[in-house]
């Protein structure tokens, strides 16, 4: 039920859309953002149209940025060599935040999916192949999420660019950083122990 004018209702369920946000919480930040109009609201309306106008999908690698190719694909200072495979632009971003990777990334926009309908033609894999086969690239990182999907899919990949003389390498599954063995879960233990390395 509609408790205020129709701007600001629409404004409540547009926001109600986005991840992490349901009802409850678009509604208490819209009362937020009202509240403080001249510096949240205004500011914050400024820049969803300026980013609106602004932000192009890289027709490289599938990054989001204002500028297509993206700085990434176009930074010399990078690695041309090493391609880092994400499933989507979150996870690259993640990379970047860490450091973690010097080299040059691809975007597949999700991942294989049979319960979801999503096949190979869905995702930006027929990209990749032609970068791989075209772009000098010596290695491959398949930085997939640790999931059956994200699994299936490292592997529909691997079977896809075999004939390439590439090396393929995948995340290394296991304790993270400061974990204790007693709070992990099997899964993530029997991993560890699979892909131990000398010391
Ligand atoms: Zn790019």
């Amino acid at each position: 039920m509609a408790v205020t004018g129709p701007e600001i209702e629409r404004l409540i369920a547009l926001l109600a859309k986005l991840p992490g946000l349901g009802p409850r919480s678009a509604r208490r930040a819209v009362l937020q953002l009202i509240k403080k109009k001249e510096t949240l609201l205004m500011p914050l309306a400024a820049a969803m149209a300026d980013a609106a106008d602004k932000a192009r999908i890289c027709s490289t690698c599938g990054n989001v940025d204002t500028q297509d190719p993206c700085a990434i694909c176009v930074d010399a200072a990078r690695d041309p060599h090493v391609l880092c495979v994400v499933e989507d632009v979150g996870d690259l971003w993640a990379l970047e935040r860490a450091g973690a990777h010097k080299g040059r990334y691809h975007v597949l926009g999700g991942v294989l999916s049979a319960l979801d309908g999503v096949g190979p033609d869905d995702l930006n894999i027929g990209k990749l192949v032609e970068r791989l086969s075209t772009d000098g690239v010596r290695e491959v990182v398949l930085a997939m999420n640790a999931t059956v999907d994200g699994q299936t899919t490292a592997h529909y990949i691997t079977d896809r660019i075999s004939g390439l003389s590439i090396a393929v390498s995948r995340l290394a599954h296991g304790v993270p950083v400061g974990g204790e063995l007693d709070y992990l879960d099997d899964g993530t233990l029997a991993a560890a122990m699979k892909s131990r390395r000398p010391f």
